[in-house]
């Protein structure tokens, strides 16, 4: 199969061919993988740039003045370059390696219990993965700081006119993600930007689900904070990047102390390392921080606008299709989505159906997808959630289809 995208030809079938995964067979049949919300696969440029790191220039940086370290140094380095111009940060110090974006969050949250005081506010989305409120429940807990909630309606949207009575000279931060993990909705984070710098708040996006997808630009988006895993697009796992605007990043204090981060240490007074260091105590993970470097090569030598179009074309394909199947309900119907579907089928538990289409080789998610507040909402228990990557195909979803019809039948 192959689409004509912006002059560039879309071949699935040989973007196929980089993921030496998906030619394994699970319970018997051609895996189908559709858990690409959870962790994506790892195409073999990215397998081939930890290989050469451990093969051929692996060492401690920044600190050695053999030559290996420098190698080792001035890749990771680049790596932080390539990253910076992705997100298209104005500096490299603004980006900060950390182990992913659960880190990231921690950082920043754990910065600002210095700087909030009791009975300011922070806004949290209705929509956030755990990850994104138990910093926040924890830091308010610390500094008497109060949690407010941004609701969400029946399509799984954010109520932007919520937002707007919420939103006051009291608020602090405001956190929320770019896309939701659980339900695919893109939120409208440019307008809540704007809407809270007018307030002098400060705002963070989770930008882990929306990373895979969607080429966000920081500079543009004036967003204060913006967080993403590798592992979500195409990276390893304990790899991610914290972009902070200089300003705040010189503001907030050190995590975590250690080595790397440090300028000069005494018993009586240490001094902080500038930014990056300041934030990247210890040895770092620096064969992770390279192959991230990698993956945003990878996935730009595809292009993000091709990506976007293909993976919407997954979407509305698979939509279509499972609608046709009786009981079948949708969770997150937003008109701005990514390639994420979360439904139930009537009389069914979403962990039946889960297992029953593994047995048939297809990788979905069932639970609440570590968005309980989410499934509260719906009054569910959870979903069974299938989520598509650039490298799935139609095939694949006919597939799912019938795996989908088979359990049902098998269940009822
Ligand atoms: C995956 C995910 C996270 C957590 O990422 P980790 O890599 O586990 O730290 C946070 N938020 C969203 C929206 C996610 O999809």
């Amino acid at each position: 199969m192959s689409i004509a995208t912006n002059n560039i030809a879309f071949n699935v079938d040989e973007i196929r061919k980089d993921f030496p995964i998906l030619n394994r067979e699970v319970n018997g049949y051609p895996l189908v993988y559709f858990d690409n919300a959870a962790t994506s696969q790892t195409p073999k440029q990215v397998m081939d740039a930890i290989v050469d790191y451990y093969s051929n220039y692996n060492a401690n940086i920044h600190r050695g003045v053999h030559s290996l370290s420098q190698e080792a140094t001035d890749k990771y380095e680049g790596a932080r370059r390539k990253i910076q111009q992705h997100f298209n940060a104005e500096k490299a110090h603004e980006i900060i390696f950390t182990s992913g974006t659960t880190h990231g969050i921690n950082l920043v949250a754990s910065g600002f219990a210095s700087i909030l005081q009791k009975g300011d506010e922070i806004l949290v989305s209705a929509l956030e993965h755990h990850s994104n409120i138990v910093p926040w429940q924890m830091l308010c807990e610390k500094t008497g700081a109060v949690l407010k909630v941004i609701p969400m309606n029946e399509q799984g949207e954010l109520i932007y006119e919520s937002f707007e009575e919420l939103v006051s000279e009291k608020t602090k931060m405001v956190f929320l993600n770019h896309v939701s993990n659980a339900l695919g909705t893109i939120n409208p984070i440019k307008k809540i930007i704007d809407k809270a710098h007018e307030k002098g708040a400060a705002v963070l996006i989770d930008g882990a689900q929306a990373a895979p997808h969607i080429k966000a630009d920081v500079q543009a988006l004036d967003v204060d904070f913006y967080v993403v895993s590798a592992h979500k697009m195409c990276g390893p796992t304990g790899v991610g990047v914290l972009y902070g605007k200089e300003e705040w990043l010189n503001k907030l204090p050190p995590y975590q102390g250690g080595g790397e981060m440090i300028a000069t240490v005494s018993f009586e007074k240490t001094t902080y390392a500038d930014l990056p260091h300041k934030f990247e105590a210890g040895t770092p993970n620096i064969c992770g921080g390279i192959a991230f470097g990698a993956a945003i090569e990878y996935m730009n030598s595809i292009g993000f606008e091709a990506i976007a179009r293909y993976e919407d074309e997954l979407l509305d394909y698979a939509t279509l299709k499972l609608q046709e199947i009786e009981g079948m309900k949708l969770y997150g119907t937003s008109r701005e989505k990514t390639a994420v579907i979360s439904f139930n089928i009537e009389g069914l538990h979403p962990y039946d159906i889960g297992t029953l289409v593994d047995k048939m080789g297809i990788a979905v998610r069932t639970g609440h997808h570590c968005a309980q507040p989410i499934m509260d909402f719906y009054k569910i228990p959870g979903t069974v959630r299938a989520s598509f990557s650039f490298y799935n195909t139609k095939e694949e979803i006919d597939r799912f289809i019938e795996a989908v019809k088979k359990a049902k039948s098998m269940l009822s």
